[in-house]
């Protein structure tokens, strides 16, 4: 059972750093190590829950207790993933889909996963990066206009 603990501990201490820190973390560089970290976890999740379910069927032992453990640390880790991902999308201020959870990118009209109409923020024009002015600007205005 030794292995089945320091998978447990393995991810209490990652729920632990990205949990706490989630609401105050900006840096998507950090997100993105935190998204990673997690995903890590999550598959290694699935993968002792395999190893389980082998041990199991070897050994007629009854592992289920623990692979109900595993189920809900592995929905805790998703859920924690999937607010670091919307925090990301967030800060790429990418438009997520209300239907599928898809992300779109900005000014998307219509979900690129499952085709549903998009709710874009009417604002945009307030929050134009450089490159965005540049391109609205070549798209709406003729050459000499611009000079
Ligand atoms: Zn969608």
């Amino acid at each position: 059972m030794g292995i089945f603990e320091d998978v447990m501990l393995n991810a209490k201490t990652v729920v632990g750093t990205v949990g706490k820190k989630a609401g105050e973390i900006v840096d998507v560089s950090k997100l993105k190590l935190a998204a990673a970290d997690l995903k890590g976890e999550i598959s290694q999740k699935y993968q002792f829950l395999g190893r389980l379910a082998f041990e199991e069927m070897t050994t007629g032992k009854d592992y289920s207790k623990n692979k109900e453990e595993i189920a809900d640390k592995i929905k805790e880790l998703k859920a924690h993933l999937e607010s670091i991902n919307d925090m990301i999308a967030a800060s790429k201020k990418k438009i997520k889909c209300e239907c599928c959870g898809a992300y779109n990118a900005k000014g998307a009209v219509f979900c690129n996963n499952c085709g549903e109409k998009l709710l874009n923020n009417q604002d945009e024009t307030d929050h134009m990066s450089p490159d965005d002015v540049i391109d609205f600007a070549e798209d709406n205005f003729a050459d000499d206009e611009l000079l």
